[in-house]
């Protein structure tokens, strides 16, 4: 026998605030270079530059050894005054290089403008249509210079007789791309400059928004969804934040040539909800899995149950494609079948925000829980809900929420059960659902050593801002 529900309706869509945030996004954000507070309209910013080689993080080392290099936590950072903050915030993307070479008699540059071509820029430094077919045509890459962005310089040398030698474009903070006359047409070639990374920090007070007051802090958008993505366990971020909140984030910062090119990730963060405070502390372990926990070693993302009713058998299982009992059709299904009696009550899988506590079409009857932003867990089926259990109530993990039954189209008493990440149904069974574990014993001491010295430098940064702000 097998029970199913008849069609997969997603759970309703939701905007998330949690996009997926790349590399390259974060590098294209422009950041304010030192945070300030808000907490006082005073110009006091923090200058969190730090002198010594040790603090400056390379790129690939992530985990472990970023850690390590802050445990110089008295290193003293720079008060700078009167400095404003705003000064710092957008720098224009593709500064222009004001390199030695360029400045040679054949030096041309200009900036892409709209409506412009390649053409029209080739036009405005005096060289003809031809040229521009003679490089495109020299060469693949070189293609790569007719994508062009508003903003961006080209920049041309000139030889004496005014023929194109070479052309060249910063085409982001870290990649220069080039073309080079050679005795068979143009050569391409490509810059990339690894910048390097050291950390930063940033405080804020919550006035209106979260977004707001991170953006005062010196947050990019990416970071703040970082934060809201680390902590969104413990805090919803969409309707739990109240003013007064406030939060310290330690974090890494992209350098190149003494400029903020990006940011990269989040190594510890505190936020204080509703006088409640959570932190988190990035720690990559030995075998090289990162996650955040909490000061004392416990991860931040909670475990799930991962079987909603006890004493039930699996009558189905997740997939992507089977024969429909009811419809006889092949269809997905995306979720698991736990066949058991009429009346067994069924558990929250974890804590979280009851979307829905009502019919649902062929769900029957049907909880929709909200555990953070990224999380929701369905229940399908059933013969009806536990007290208390309402669209909007709150509900701890393990907490009875209704029973089995067969409401909806389903032909036997069974919990039909989703588990969705970010949107995307996924195997409950599956490893991909996050089993939360503490730090290992065997790992204690190494997380200690990196989380207190990031614990720390929040306690001290904050304190010396405060202190900064009320002079
Ligand atoms: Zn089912």
């Amino acid at each position: 026998m097998t029970n199913e529900t008849p069609k997969a309706p997603p759970l309703y869509p939701k905007s998330h605030l949690l996009a997926a945030s790349g590399i390259a996004a974060l590098l294209s954000l422009a950041l304010l270079v030192f945070p300030s507070s808000e907490v006082e309209a005073k110009k006091t910013t923090l200058s969190l530059e730090l002198e010594s080689p040790a603090e400056q993080l390379k790129d690939e080392s992530r985990g472990a050894p970023l850690v390590q290099a802050e445990q110089n936590s008295d290193s003293p950072f720079a008060q700078i005054e009167g400095a404003e903050p705003e000064t710092a915030k957008a720098e224009p993307a593709p500064a222009p290089a004001a390199k030695p070479e360029d400045k040679a008699p054949g030096h041309r540059e200009v900036v892409v403008s709209r409506g412009d071509t390649l053409s029209t820029l080739f036009n405005k430094v005096g060289l003809p249509a031809n040229v521009v077919h003679d490089v495109l045509a020299s060469n693949k890459q070189a293609k790569q210079f007719s994508q062009l962005k508003h903003g961006q310089v080209l920049q041309f040398e000139l030889d004496k007789d005014g023929q194109l030698a070479s052309l060249h474009s910063k085409v982001s903070n870290l990649e220069t791309i080039r073309l080079n006359r050679t005795d068979k047409g143009f050569a391409f070639e490509r810059e990339v400059s690894k910048p390097v990374v050291r950390t930063a920090y940033a405080h804020g007070v919550i006035k209106s928004s979260l977004s707001a007051s991170a953006q005062r802090a010196g947050l990019s958008h990416s970071m703040t969804m970082d934060m809201a993505r680390i902590l969104g366990y413990d805090i919803d971020f969409a309707q739990d934040i109240r003013p007064g909140d406030e939060f310290d984030v330690v974090y890494e910062q992209k350098m190149m040539d003494g400029k903020v090119v990006g940011t990269g990730n989040i190594l510890s963060a505190r936020f204080t909800n509703r006088g409640k405070t959570y932190t988190a502390v990035r720690y990559t372990n030995k075998q090289g899995n990162t996650n955040y926990y909490t000061a004392d070693g416990n991860s931040l993302r909670k475990a799930f149950i991962r079987t909603p009713v006890d004493f039930a058998r699996i009558s189905s299982r997740f997939s992507a494609g089977r024969k429909h009992p009811i419809l006889n059709k092949i269809r997905a299904h995306k979720g698991v079948d736990y066949a058991a009696p009429r009346g067994t009550p069924i558990k929250a899988a974890g804590d979280g925000r009851i979307e829905l506590a009502g019919r649902r079409g062929g769900y029957g009857n049907t909880v929709i829980i909200a555990h953070g932003n990224s999380y929701k867990t369905l229940y399908g089926h059933m013969q009806g809900f536990a007290k208390g259990i309402k669209t909007g109530s709150s509900v701890k993990q393990g907490q009875i929420i209704g029973y089995i039954g067969t409401t909806g189209l389903s032909t036997g008493p069974h919990l039909h059960y989703e588990f969705q990440v970010n949107g995307v149904h996924v195997d409950p069974l599956s490893q991909k659902v996050p089993m939360a574990d503490p730090i290992a014993k065997a790992e204690r001491q190494r997380f200690n050593q990196q989380s207190q010295p990031l614990i720390a430098r929040m306690d001290q940064e904050k304190a010396t801002l405060l202190a900064a702000n009320k002079r």
